[in-house]
C-alpha cells in the first residue's frame, strides 16, 4: 500500500475524519460547512431556533435568503437583467416547466442531445410542444424521439463526443435551444462554449441544465436565457432548485402552469409564492461563502482542472484503465471510466471502500466506475484515488 493510500486509510480510521465520497449526487459537502450547520443546528445566532424552525418570512430568515441570493449573484457574476429563484423539484421538474414557462414564446423548441440528462429532457418536453431533435451523439433514442432525430455523422463512440455546433439544425421559430452542460452519467460536457456562441441566432435563448457544473468554473451568464438545476451535487443538500432567466423571457407560461412553477409569479414574489426549501437554501448559503472564503468560482476552477487533469492523467497513462470521451468534451466533474472487466471492477470497489474512497461505482446505465469530483471533493481525495488506482492495477493488472 503507498503512503498516501495508507494516510487516507488512517484518517478515515479515525474518529474524526470521513471517507472521501465520489458520490455522483447528493454528493460530498465541505466538512466545514457541515459543521458550522451542525454548530448552529438547534440555535441559529443566539435566536433560539433552528433555521429549519423559522418562519420563511421571518426577518431572520430573510437575512439568510438574501444573503445567499446576493452571495450566488456575485460568485455567478449574474446580470441584473435575470431572476433568481429557488424552487424544489430538481432538474427532472425543470424538464417539463421549462417548457411550460417558454415554449409559448415560439413554435416547439430545439434540443441538443448529449447522453442520458438531455435525452430525458427532451423526451419529456414531448408532452408540453414539439420539439426538435437539432443534433445528437449517436446514442439510442426513445420513440418519441427517433422518428425527429436529426441524422448524425459519428466521428467517435456513441455519446462519447459532441456534435459539431456547426451542423446542429435549428429551427427558426423555436422558443428555445436546450442543452446539458454537463451529462452527469457520461462524462460529456461543454467545455468551451466559445464553440458554441458563433452558431447560434443571437436571439435563441439557450437553456442549459447546469445540475452538475453550478459553481465549477466561471461562466458568461448573459450568454444563455436560462440556466437550471438541482442543488445536491456542487451547491447543496437535495431539495433545491435554482433557475436563473433573463428576465424578457418571462411571461409566457402556458395556463395550465402551476403557479409555484410559474417563473413570472415566482420572480414577482421573490421564489416565495409558497414556502421555499429554507434549510436546504440556508445550506446553500453556507457553500457560498465556504467558495467566496477558498477564493471564488476561479479558484474553484483552477483546483477542479487539477484534480480532473490527475484522473485523466492517470487513466491515459495505465492500459488497464479506459476512458472513451474525447479529450476535448470530457467532464471535470464525473470521471467515468472501465477496467478490463466485472470481476476487476468489483473487486476495485470492494477494495476502494476499504481504503475509505466510497461511492465510486458507475451508473448502472453505464457500468464501470464512475469518480465525482466536485468542488467539495479536496485534492487530497483525487490525489488517494489515483494512488489507490496505480497500487490496484500494479496487483491485479
Ligand atoms: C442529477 C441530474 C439531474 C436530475 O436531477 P434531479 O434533482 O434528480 O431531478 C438532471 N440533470 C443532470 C445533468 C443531473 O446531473
Amino acid at each position: 500500500m503507498s503512503a498516501a493510500i495508507a494516510s487516507a486509510f488512517s484518517v478515515a480510521a479515525t474518529a474524526k475524519a470521513r471517507p472521501f465520497n465520489f458520490s455522483p449526487g447528493p454528493a460530498t459537502l465541505p466538512l466545514a460547512v457541515l459543521e458550522q450547520a451542525a454548530a448552529e443546528l438547534t440555535d441559529w445566532h443566539g435566536t433560539g431556533m433552528s433555521v429549519m424552525e423559522m418562519s420563511h418570512r421571518g426577518v431572520h430568515f430573510e437575512q439568510i435568503f438574501e444573503q445567499t441570493l446576493a452571495d450566488f449573484r456575485e460568485l455567478m457574476a449574474i446580470p441584473d437583467d435575470y431572476a433568481v429563484l429557488f424552487l424544489q423539484g430538481g432538474a427532472v421538474a425543470e424538464n417539463a416547466i421549462v417548457p411550460l414557462n417558454l415554449m409559448g414564446r415560439g413554435v416547439g423548441a430545439d434540443y441538443v442531445l448529449t447522453g442520458h440528462w438531455s435525452i430525458r429532457s427532451a423526451a419529456e418536453a414531448t408532452r408540453y410542444g414539439p420539439v426538435h431533435v437539432s443534433a445528437h451523439n449517436g446514442l439510442p433514442l426513445p420513440p418519441e424521439l427517433t422518428d425527429i432525430a436529426a441524422n448524425h455523422n459519428a466521428d467517435a463512440p456513441a455519446g462519447a463526443y459532441l456534435p459539431d455546433p456547426a451542423q446542429w439544425r435549428l429551427h427558426e421559430q423555436s422558443a428555445y435551444l436546450h442543452l446539458c452542460a454537463n451529462e452527469t452519467i457520461g462524462g460529456v460536457a461543454f467545455n468551451d462554449w466559445s464553440a458554441v456562441w458563433p452558431a447560434l441566432p443571437a436571439d435563441l435563448p439557450v437553456v442549459a441544465d447546469m445540475s452538475s457544473e453550478w459553481l465549477s468554473r466561471p461562466i458568461d451568464v448573459s450568454r444563455f436565457g436560462l440556466l437550471y438545476g438541482g442543488a445536491q451535487k456542487n451547491i447543496g443538500p437535495a431539495g433545491l432548485t435554482l433557475v436563473v432567466i433573463r428576465r424578457d423571457l418571462l411571461g409566457h407560461a402556458h395556463a395550465h402552469c402551476p403557479s409555484a412553477f410559474d417563473y413570472t409569479q415566482q420572480a414577482d414574489q421573490h421564489s416565495m409564492v409558497n414556502t421555499p426549501p429554507t434549510y436546504a437554501i440556508y445550506l446553500a448559503g453556507l457553500v457560498f461563502a465556504w467558495i467566496k472564503a477558498q477564493g471564488g468560482v476561479n479558484a474553484m476552477a483552477a483546483r477542479n482542472q487539477e484534480k480532473a487533469d490527475w484522473l485523466y492523467g492517470a487513466i491515459d497513462a495505465s492500459a488497464y484503465y479506459r476512458n472513451r470521451v474525447v479529450p476535448a468534451a470530457r467532464s471535470r466533474m464525473n470521471v467515468p471510466f472501465t477496467l478490463p472487466d466485472a470481476e476487476s471492477t468489483t473487486r476495485f470497489l470492494q477494495e476502494a471502500q476499504q481504503v475509505g474512497l466510497y461511492n465510486l461505482k458507475g451508473h448502472k446505465a453505464a457500468g464501470g466506475i464512475r469518480a465525482s469530483i466536485y468542488n467539495a471533493m479536496p485534492p487530497e481525495g483525487v490525489r488517494a484515488l489515483v494512488d489507490f488506482m496505480q497500487d490496484f492495477e500494479r496487483r491485479h493488472g
